[in-house]
Parts: C-alpha cells; sequence; structure tokens
C-alpha cells in the first residue's frame, strides 16, 4: 500500500503520529512528515486509523493493487 499527506491540509493535530508512528512523524513546524510511504501489510490497520482520526482529512491510503492494471486471463483453448 501506499500513503500520502497533504501538508497543505495539516493543522498539526498529532493524530496520524500516535496511531500510526512508523509511518507518520512531525516536522519542526509540526506538520505531518511521512517517514514510511509504503509500509508494510502490518501497518495497515494504524494507518486506516490514522486516516480515519486526521481531522483534516490529510492522509490517503491508496492500495497498491488498485493501482495496477489487471491482467486478462488467457483465452481458452
Ligand atoms: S492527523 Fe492529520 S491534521 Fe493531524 S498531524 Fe496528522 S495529517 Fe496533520
Amino acid at each position: 500500500m501506499k500513503v500520502t499527506a497533504d501538508r497543505s491540509r495539516c493543522m498539526a493535530a498529532g493524530h496520524c503520529a500516535i496511531s500510526a508512528p512508523a509511518v507518520f512523524d512531525h516536522g519542526e513546524d509540526g506538520l505531518v512528515v511521512v517517514l514510511d510511504a509504503e509500509p508494510g501489510e502490518d501497518q495497515r490497520r494504524a494507518v486506516e486509523v490514522a486516516e480515519n482520526l486526521c481531522p483534516s482529512r490529510a492522509i490517503a491510503l491508496l492500495d497498491a493493487s488498485a493501482a495496477a492494471p489487471a491482467q486478462g486471463a488467457p483465452p481458452a483453448g
């Protein structure tokens, strides 16, 4: 999965770094910093919590599988 955080929307509320400290932190300005833009599946639940708690909807979780085009099965023959 891929994770993005829009610093232009961040209000420095801090929920993300508390919910998923392996993925998010704060810069010196207090705004979100993504530590790991492609975290493993073991971080999915924590990132989902951070995404849901973020009051400015700055965090987005993008499924890697959604970005890859599906391959069709070869015709049976
Ligand atoms: S939870 Fe949202 S508003 Fe708060 S620091 Fe993280 S990205 Fe910014």
